[in-house]
């Protein structure tokens, strides 16, 4: 029986990939790498290793999740060490409870090695702090989208005093700020969008709840809500050690 590896190859840049999951990677036989990771990250695995991808990328349908599992499967079965990439963490919107649990029904020994998600790092780079003492008692860690269209509960939400982060929101921006106004929060409440968080082609917009609804990115992008954001700098700050 060979084992399959679940990393998170952390959120873009991929310097931001730990240490544990670089050296999971260089154990593989077999790679199957998902649509948000870095290809950068690839250069850890084995020359010999076999990389299959597994998302959108080049114009292909996503990978059903069931096939992927079943990849993961046979390939474990033949012997094979599984690296099982995916961006940011494996547990953090994606799907990785759904692959843990789906191996070990089968059998198949897991190890997982978590990864810097980018709901924490993405704001990170821009200096936003997702707690802090006197302005945010906690974060917490939303969905704008959801497999059945059922919405969280902005309303709680609203009420909560934690700082919002919200991924997979941006199709859905002007529906979410207007149900966090209308749950009570106020409409200069500090907000930024920010696109390929930590890549070089990050892109930010720095703003307002109420003006939430104007900005015009492209997904990859996290939303932070909250005076958290008042941290933000303006300018992303180029970190010296960034890789090529
Ligand atoms: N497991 C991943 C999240 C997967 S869901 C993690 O822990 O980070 C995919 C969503 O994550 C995207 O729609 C976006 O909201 C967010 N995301 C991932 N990488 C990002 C990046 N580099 N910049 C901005 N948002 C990112």
């Amino acid at each position: 029986m060979g084992k399959v590896f679940l990393i998170g190859a952390g959120p873009g840049d991929p310097e931001l990939m730990t240490l544990k999951a670089a050296r999971a990677l260089h154990l593989a036989d077999v790679v199957l790498v998902d649509d948000l990771v870095n290809r950068a990250c690839l250069a850890h695995a084995r020359p010999d290793a076999r990389v299959i991808e597994v998302g959108k990328r080049g114009g292909c349908k996503s990978t059903p999740q069931v096939f992927i599992e079943k990849l993961c499967i046979q390939h474990s079965r033949a012997g094979h060490i599984v690296a099982r990439l995916k961006g940011g963490d494996p547990f953090v919107f994606g799907r990785g409870g759904e692959e843990l649990e789906a191996l070990t029904a089968a059998g198949v020994e897991v190890e997982v090695i978590p990864g810097i998600t980018a709901g924490i790092a993405v704001p990170a780079m821009l200096g936003i702090p997702v707690t802090h003492r006197e302005l945010a008692r906690g974060v917490t860690f939303v969905t704008g989208h959801t497999k059945d269209g059922s919405e969280p509960n902005w309303d709680a939400l609203a009420r909560s005093g934690t700082t919002l982060v919200i991924y997979m929101g941006l199709t859905r921006l002007p529906q979410i700020a207007l149900s966090l106004m209308s749950a009570g929060m106020k409409p200069e409440t500090p907000a930024c969008a920010i696109e390929n968080g930590t890549l070089k082609t990050q892109k930010q917009v720095i703003t307002t709840l109420s003006r939430l609804s104007g900005v015009r990115l492209q997904s990859p992008a996290i939303i932070v809500i909250g005076d958290v954001v008042r941290f933000a700098r303006a300018v992303a700050v180029e970190p010296k050690a960034r890789a090529a």
